[in-house]
């Protein structure tokens, strides 16, 4: 969508592209490295997990180096995902759509050559009637309550005819490693892949991962860590920064005491202050429940969020920065990451990343 030309002048379309009020800055080589460092814990597959637009980050984009690296099983949520993404991977690539076929839609996994995850005995019944013999996931539910079959269907399933490439579940509770459900769900996982012998299996997402192997089977399916969301909150981070995301300075005040800031004058000066505008806000997924401790990096210097974020700008404390209008402050980078952002604003950061806009200039490195 960032690449439809501003302008059908070359030149100037550049210009306007370098000037544009945000910037964000994947590091295609941090998310390959943190796809490495999963497999390197695991004894089986390492799938990678595209749902979202790669959680907003270009799920062609992150698809194709991670297939560069040995990644041979992408999971994606929508079949619309899937058809978009088909064309930019190998046929050797196994796209799989975790949401499986809505009714009418088995034909088109079957004549794109995309796989199904079945997660309900309608969605077995169309799959066996629009592609006979053809591979598909088996989804049970061990007790996250959302998707899947019920463990206790397996007996009354009708499943002749169905060529399972694959059994999974989903852990609900796998980023609290103390959480009494994760061994539940294991114990019930395991009955249920007991009765696939030779079906390969999978239960863990990115936190799963940091459970221990027991909690690997066959294929794991990490989304969030390849894109550098810590799997552990609370713990150190193992995998790298993947974005940087950088908002441009439009313009800067000096206010004293007393003066009233933004929407609702939810805030006001205490001091004698500097004031930065910044081009960010709600609509390029800066979130407007962005609480006190939100802000912004201005070189080393961390300036504060005051007041409301509107749809298009923040304003920041900036008394104690060096800035100008024009340059650029980080909003979110390996100091405040997508976790940090999140925590900032009551969500995590997943929903950062899957709230970014799509008015930044991208780059890529
Ligand atoms: C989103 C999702 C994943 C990936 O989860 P992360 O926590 O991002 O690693 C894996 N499996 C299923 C079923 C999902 O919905």
């Amino acid at each position: 969508m960032t690449d439809r030309p501003l302008t059908r002048d070359h030149a100037a379309a550049r210009v306007l592209e370098e000037h544009r009020d945000g910037v964000l800055t994947i590091d295609v080589s941090a998310i390959r490295a943190n796809y490495r460092l999963l497999r390197g814990l695991v004894a089986g597959m390492c799938g990678a997990v595209v749902k979202a637009d790669g959680y907003g980050l270009d799920a062609a984009l992150v698809a194709g180096a991670l297939f560069d690296d040995g990644c041979r099983c992408f999971f994606t949520a929508h079949l619309a995902e899937a058809l978009a993404l088909r064309p930019h991977l190998p046929a050797e690539a196994e796209i799989v759509v975790m949401h499986g076929p809505s009714p009418g839609m088995a034909h088109l996994f079957r004549q794109h050559g995309v796989v199904p995850v079945l997660n309900s005995r309608d969605q077995i019944a169309a799959w066996k009637a629009a592609a006979p013999g053809f591979p598909a996931w088996l989804q049970f539910d061990s007790g996250m309550t959302r998707f899947g079959l019920d463990a206790g269907e397996i007996d009354s399933l009708d499943l002749q005819g169905l060529s399972v490439r694959a059994v999974m579940s989903h852990l609900a509770c796998a980023d609290d490693p103390a959480h009494p459900a994760n061994a539940a769900q294991l114990a019930c996982f395991r009955r249920i892949r007991a009765r696939f012998p030779g079906v390969p299996a999978s239960l863990s997402a990115s936190s799963g991962i940091f459970l221990g192997p027991e909690f690997h089977f066959d294929i794991v399916r990490p989304g969030a860590a390849l894109y550098g969301v810590n799997p552990q909150p609370g713990r150190p981070n193992p995998l790298s920064p993947v974005i940087r995301l950088q908002g441009r300075v439009l313009q800067l005040r000096e206010v004293p005491a007393g003066v009233a800031i933004g929407y609702g004058h939810t805030v006001r000066t205490t001091r004698a202050t500097r004031l930065a505008t910044v081009a960010v806000g709600y609509a390029d997924g800066f979130l407007r429940s962005t609480g006190a401790s939100g802000g912004a990096w201005a070189g080393d210097v961390w300036m504060k969020l005051l007041g409301r974020v509107s749809m298009d700008s923040i304003v920041l404390d900036a008394t104690d920065a060096a800035l100008s209008p024009g340059m650029l402050v980080d909003l979110i980078d390996h100091r405040h990451d997508a976790d940090g952002a999140g925590a900032a604003s009551g969500t995590i950061g997943y929903e950062i990343l899957t709230s970014l806009g799509h008015r930044f200039a991208r780059k890529l490195i």
